[in-house]
């Protein structure tokens, strides 16, 4: 983990606890600080779970005891038939996987590589409790950087636990629960392109419990406190505390309950423009929103936002919210897998209403028809996510976008505030030389995702990053380019600050 991450907290520690004194919390740190691990049977599990309402803490915040209870049903620990139960229908319990899903995609999220590099043996405490509990020893934590992985894996050794560690790339949408289950079965690691229940069919096509890295820790907490004293912090609805990271740079745990305006001050950044909260699928709230937010499901849902991954990017004053907004959408169609329209042409589709919004040229329905196009058709929610993410922006910065509207711009340069990966320097844009160029048009034919024409016949390009599952296509656009004028640019920043 870098170490320019900080970790912080409001009110008493429990997932950082120990964090002030050490580093990292090796075995007999962790048994010093956290106790020895107890080892619930699957109903005491599942009733704890639901007695502080336990859910996911990787953005869809999916109800933990459920999950529990979907994998037990498709498992039995007994070779004897229930009645009426056919013969195959249910798998022996030790064929059921407990994966810890480690991947963190979203550029602005930090807390769960902390968690993994500093406090792994509360991760493999949750694991274990959840793989007691189902009669499995079969555990895959996926991580996606070196500093986890290192971690992780020396935890293990040091708890002797049969557990394997798959690393992940590092892509948005790598934590999808069936992206991540494409790489531990070593597939291409994107979204399958229809909606699987890893319940049922998962890692080697076992029932698999598969939850968020924090969620495991939460596990461990509840696990060793018991509900009520787990439920002595947070609100009577939503107990506990949850991890936040702040500005990309800052992990904090508050308690459920906190306002958004406590983190942010705690945190000394302000919203001047607005927060986005849940990260780049979650949605942007003004600054009175901002002001009023409580941290809980309910508080967020109040003001139009989402706790989701538990990110929170304040936006600072002097750079452009719709550019800044427009920049993130960029990378969003980038990152996408391109196995449905929506996620192929509509994702496109936004980032050049939007460009067109910046520069006064398109209208605010342009943006929305391109954003409402696909909603709920995509193979998974990438293209439903930045939709949202999208048209959140058209309400909290309504005063800028009109500025644009009219204007053309706003006035303010747009800075690349809002955190996006490093680039390799391998990644590639699509250029053309207009000196060449006569307006055959036959690129936007080839990659109409990334080259559409304009009204006198020539090519206009979206200014976005050649998405891997592209580059085929546009290498192929390139060499049938009949003025040679096509071509592929590498080592583009990607966060330009671009003069209003
Ligand atoms: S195919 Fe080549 S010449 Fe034709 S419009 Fe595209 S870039 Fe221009």
């Amino acid at each position: 983990m870098s170490p320019t991450v900080m970790v912080t907290g409001i009110g008493g520690p429990r997932l950082t606890l120990g964090f002030d004194r050490f580093d990292r919390l090796d075995l007999d740190r962790h048994l010093a600080v956290h106790g020895k691990l107890e080892t619930p049977a699957l109903d005491d599990l599942v009733t704890m779970a639901e007695q502080v309402d336990l859910r996911g803490r990787g953005g869809a915040g999916f109800p933990f005891a459920r999950k529990l209870m979907a994998v037990a049903a498709q498992i039995t620990r007994s070779t004897t038939l229930l009645p009426g139960e056919k013969a195959g229908a249910r798998r022996p319990a030790e064929d059921a996987v407990v994966v810890v899903n480690g991947a963190e995609g979203e550029p602005g999220s930090r807390k769960d590589k902390v968690l993994l590099s500093r406090a792994p043996h509360l991760v493999l405490d949750g694991a274990a409790i959840a793989a007691s509990a189902l009669g499995t020893q079969r555990i895959v934590v996926a991580v996606e950087d070196d500093e986890s992985a290192r971690s992780i894996r020396a935890a293990i050794a040091e708890r002797r636990m049969p557990a394997r560690v798959v690393r992940l790339v590092d892509r948005f949408i790598s934590g999808q629960a069936g992206a991540v289950v494409r790489a531990v079965n070593g597939e291409t690691p994107i979204p399958p392109g229809r909606k699987v229940r890893v319940a049922e069919s998962g890692v080697d096509g076992c029932p698999t419990l598969l939850s968020n890295t924090e969620t495991f820790a939460q596990l461990a907490v509840l696990t060793s406190l018991g509900a009520d004293l787990y439920a002595s912090a947070g609100t009577q609805d939503e107990p506990g505390t949850t991890l936040l990271t702040v500005g990309g740079t800052k992990v904090v745990e508050v308690p459920f309950g906190t306002s958004l305006r406590t983190v942010l001050d705690h945190c000394e950044v302000s919203a001047a423009q607005g927060v986005l909260v849940g990260g780049y699928h979650g949605m942007w709230l003004s600054p009175l929103d901002a002001a009023r937010a409580v941290l809980s499901r309910r508080g967020m849902r109040a003001v139009g936002g989402t706790v989701g991954a538990g990110i929170v990017l304040p936006l600072t004053e002097g750079t452009c919210p719709l550019g800044e907004t427009t920049r993130i959408a960029s990378y969003l169609a980038a990152q996408s897998a391109g196995q449905c329209g929506p996620c192929r042409l509509g994702l496109p589709d936004v980032v050049r209403a939007l460009n067109a919004l910046a520069d006064g040229s398109g209208g605010l329905d342009d943006v929305r028809r391109a954003a409402g196009i696909g909603r709920g058709r995509g193979a998974c929610s990438h293209p439903d996510g930045t939709a949202r993410f999208v048209l959140s922006a058209l309400e909290a910065f309504a005063a800028d976008i009109e500025l644009h509207r009219i204007g053309g711009g706003c006035g303010q340069p747009v800075f690349g505030v809002l955190p996006l990966p490093v680039p390799t320097g391998d990644e590639g844009q699509v250029a053309i030389d207009w000196s060449r160029c006569d307006g055959h048009g036959l690129c936007a034919y080839l990659v109409p995702e990334l080259i559409q024409l304009d009204r006198y016949g020539f090519p206009v390009v979206l200014g976005t990053d050649i998405p891997p599952w592209m580059e085929r296509d546009v290498q192929r656009a390139v060499a049938m380019c009949p003025a040679l004028a096509l071509r592929v640019i590498t080592g583009v920043p990607r966060s330009p600050a671009r003069r209003p």
